[in-house]
């Protein structure tokens, strides 16, 4: 055991659950933090050292509470993963304010709601941030107004914290994965989309869900120690090539 706590939002399965199990097997505690009840409680009641704290991350007052009732329940805070996320695709056009605002509420106001709560506890040991974006958020193409836009601000708000944080010893950081096969992504991926990716992606593939965790996890630890204000793809290399989505 490590001794440290890990607050993982999104954490009932995809990259959340995969970054919370392999934080668990190096040794530290972890809160799970999801709005999705029933598969949180499934997936927490497998797992030895986590514990389950049912949350909508864009609603403020369970924002509070969540942060009160994890602070009860493991008595310190070292590291904040806010990883809960939506995607909903569309043209400009026909993108709806409904959808506008549903996707900023969970991938925007949630990043903001939490980190700000957490601020306090992660003072008390000098911790860390890791905010996920998404190579959507470094580069645009089509269909992800609402969802890309979200996730630029996710990483303009990483290096606020960032700069604004420092001198507490909070570090933020920001991980912005390439495509991974969970139910968000394979719900928005048409098979175009799934193809240029193959295409577009050096690595010719989509990425794990454990490979995005490993660096989380990393970023996370003492061995990131004087890394702070940096927004890392773990995308096979996309962002570096210049070519074009659908
Ligand atoms: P997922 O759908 O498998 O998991 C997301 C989890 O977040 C779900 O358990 C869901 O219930 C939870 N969640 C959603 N809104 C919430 C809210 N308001 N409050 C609390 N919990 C909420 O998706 P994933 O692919 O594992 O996504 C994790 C993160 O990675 C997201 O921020 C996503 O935008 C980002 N990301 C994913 C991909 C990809 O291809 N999968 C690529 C880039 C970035």
């Amino acid at each position: 055991m490590t001794g440290k706590v890990a607050l993982i939002t999104g954490a009932a399965r995809g990259i959340g659950l995969a970054t919370a199990k392999l934080m668990l097997g190096r040794g530290w505690q972890i809160a799970m933090v999801d709005r999705d009840e029933e598969e949180l409680l499934a997936a927490a009641g497998e797992l030895d050292g986590a514990r389950p704290f049912a949350c909508d991350v864009s609603v403020a007052d369970q924002v509070h509470e969540t942060l009160s009732a994890v602070l009860a329940a493991f008595g310190r805070l070292d590291a904040v993963v806010n990883n809960a996320g939506v995607a909903e695709f569309g043209p400009i056009e026909k993108t709806g304010f409904d959808t506008w605002r549903r996707v900023m509420a969970t991938n925007l106001d949630g990043v903001f709601l939490v980190s700000q709560a957490a601020i306090p506890a992660l003072k008390e040991t000098r911790g860390a941030l890791v905010n996920i974006a998404s190579i959507s958020g470094l580069r645009a193409s089509t269909l992800r107004v609402a969802y890309g836009t979200s996730k630029a601000a996710v990483i303009q708000l990483t290096k606020q914290q960032a700069v604004e944080l420092g001198e507490y010893g909070i570090r933020a950081n920001c991980v912005c994965p390439g495509p991974v096969r969970t139910k968000l992504a394979m719900a928005v991926h048409s098979q175009e989309i799934i193809d240029a990716y193959h295409d577009a992606i050096p690595l010719n593939r989509y990425g794990s869900e454990s490979e995005i965790a490993e660096l989380i996890a990393f970023l996370c630890t003492e061995q990131a120690s004087y890394v702070t204000g940096q927004i890392i793809a773990a995308d096979g290399g996309f962002e570096s090539t210049g070519v074009g989505l659908p």
